[in-house]
């Protein structure tokens, strides 16, 4: 069976905006077909080619209130102006049933998870630095100037927290940091 290094089924995976963590849990969910990724909802509009249901689930703020007053969401956070939650009901189905679970979430998402889910392994992506960070923000070329602003802010904030996760992974070369999360997670290295 495969495990994380602290034993759990349940996997984070934080880091700024533009860090790469979309980019590596692709790879990592190409290669590892065990691995569940929860889908998150959004009050953000959707990218060019994002797709409803498998990049998020795109929704009102008014739905995302109730979700929330009706415990919807195992968490949920603001994030530079939008609102994002994890579901609860799939990720505690897919837990019970044994299945390996990734959140992808920013930095208070993964602090409620630390306080109802101790036993969650919580891995931090950071940025090689903090130029490279911006420049992958922009070549992203998905934001307005207003929004990579509010998320290079809101990066700044990120970075301090580090030291709260299990394991930190810089994100130089993208094939590095996947073996270094696999190592991580208790994935065999080939
Ligand atoms: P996040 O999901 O953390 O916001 P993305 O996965 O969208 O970040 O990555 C932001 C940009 O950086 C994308 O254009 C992606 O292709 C690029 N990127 C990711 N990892 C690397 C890397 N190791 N080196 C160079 N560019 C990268
Ligand atoms: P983006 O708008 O770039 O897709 O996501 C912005 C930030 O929100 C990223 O750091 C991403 O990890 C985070 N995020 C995505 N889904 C969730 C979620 O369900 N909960 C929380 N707390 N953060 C999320």
């Amino acid at each position: 069976m495969v495990t994380s290094s602290s034993n759990s089924r349940l996997i984070v995976i934080t880091g700024p905006s533009g860090v790469g963590k979309g980019a590596l849990v692709k790879e990592l969910l190409k290669r590892h077909k065990e691995i569940w990724l929860s889908i998150s909802s959004t009050t953000r509009l959707p990218r060019e080619g994002e797709i409803e249901g498998k990049d998020y689930f795109f929704i009102a703020k008014e739905q995302f209130h109730d979700l929330v007053k009706n415990g919807g969401f195992l968490e949920w956070a603001e994030f530079a102006g939008n609102l994002y939650g994890t579901p609860r009901k799939q990720v505690q189905q897919k837990l019970s049933s044994g299945s390996l679970v990734l959140l992808e979430i920013e930095l208070e998402g993964a602090r409620q998870v630390r306080k109802s889910f101790p036993q969650a392994f919580q891995v931090f992506l950071a940025p090689p630095s903090f130029v490279e960070l911006e420049r992958r923000i922009r070549g992203r070329a998905s934001d307005s100037e207003d929004a990579i602003q509010r998320r290079l802010k809101r990066a700044k904030e990120e970075l301090k927290a580090q030291d709260e996760f299990d394991s930190v992974i810089i994100n130089d070369d993208l094939d590095e940091a996947l073996r270094d999360f696999e190592k991580e997670i208790g994935f065999p290295i080939d």
